[in-house]
C-alpha cells in the first residue's frame, strides 16, 4: 500500500522538482478539468485497447474499440470467430492493421485457452503472479501490467505511460535511463514517498499525467509557454 502524501516542496536545485508531485497533479487538473475515464475497467478490454489499432490516437482507438464492441464483441470467443478481414478492416485506425488483427486473435487465444475467457480471477492473484500472467499478452510489459492493475482496481499502483513518465522526468522526478524499464523504476521510486493510496488518486494521477504528455508536454516540441507548471519544471527553457 502506499504511504502518505508528502506536503513540501522539494528542492529547485541540482536537477531536482519544486514542486510535490500532487501539486503537480492538482495543477495539471485544474488546467485541463477532471480527465477522462479509462477506456474499459476490464482487464481483457483494456488489453484490446492497447493492440486494436497500431499506434492510432486515442480517438481513432476509441473509434476502433466502439466498432468493435459494436460489430464483433470483446469476448475472446466473438473474436476469434470473427473474420480475419473484419478485425483488419477495424485495425485500420492504425498503420499495420493486419498486426492488429493477429494480435487481437492472439490476445482471444491466450485468454480462452489460458485463463478460460475469464481475466478477473487473475487479477485476484498475488501482484507479481496477476503480472506475469497480464505479460502473456500482446504488447503488455510491467508498466502495461501495472496499468490494467490499477484501472481495475487491482492493486493501487501509480502506473505511468510514456506520457506521464516523460513529464514526470522532465519536471525533474528522476533522470532518463538507458532503458525504459529503468527509468520507469527510478521515477516510481522518487514519487513512491507522495503518493496516496487511494485508488481515486492514482488513477486521476495517471489519466491526468498522460492526458499532459499528449496536449502539451510533447516528446519533440513540447509547449512549454503554455503550460501550467512551467515555472516548476526543470526542462522548460531547455527546448
Ligand atoms: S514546462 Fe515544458 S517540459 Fe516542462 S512539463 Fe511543461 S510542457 Fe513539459
Amino acid at each position: 500500500m502506499m504511504t502518505t502524501m508528502t506536503t513540501t516542496a522539494t528542492r529547485s536545485k541540482n536537477g531536482k522538482p519544486t514542486i510535490t508531485f500532487s501539486k503537480l497533479v492538482d495543477k495539471l487538473q485544474q488546467h485541463y478539468g477532471a480527465p477522462a475515464p479509462p477506456p474499459s475497467t476490464d482487464p481483457l478490454e483494456l488489453i484490446i485497447w492497447e493492440n486494436i489499432a497500431y499506434l492510432a490516437n486515442d480517438r481513432r482507438r476509441a473509434e476502433a474499440f466502439a466498432t468493435l464492441k459494436r460489430s464483433i464483441g470483446t469476448r475472446p470467443e466473438q473474436i476469434l470467430a470473427a473474420k480475419h478481414s473484419a478485425l483488419a478492416a477495424i485495425g485500420k485506425a492504425g498503420i499495420l492493421p493486419d498486426v492488429s488483427a493477429e494480435k487481437l486473435l492472439a490476445i482471444a487465444k491466450i485468454a480462452y485457452e489460458e485463463f478460460d475467457s475469464d481475466l478477473r480471477s487473475v487479477l485476484k492473484k498475488p501482484s507479481p503472479e496477476a503480472k506475469k500472467a497480464l505479460k502473456r499478452f500482446p504488447s503488455i510489459g510491467d508498466p502495461g501490467a501495472e496499468k490494467i492493475l490499477l484501472l481495475t482496481r487491482s492493486y493501487p499502483l501509480m502506473a505511468l505511460d510514456s506520457n506521464g513518465l516523460r513529464v514526470l522526468c522532465r519536471v525533474g522526478f528522476a533522470e532518463e535511463q538507458k532503458n525504459y524499464s529503468a527509468t520507469y523504476r527510478s521515477v516510481q521510486n522518487a514519487i513512491h514517498g507522495q503518493l496516496l493510496g487511494d485508488y481515486d488518486s492514482l488513477i486521476r494521477a495517471h489519466q491526468v499525467l498522460r492526458q499532459h504528455g499528449q496536449e502539451l508536454c510533447k516528446r519533440s516540441k513540447p509547449r512549454c509557454s503554455e503550460c501550467p507548471v512551467r515555472d516548476s519544471c526543470n526542462y522548460n527553457g531547455r527546448v
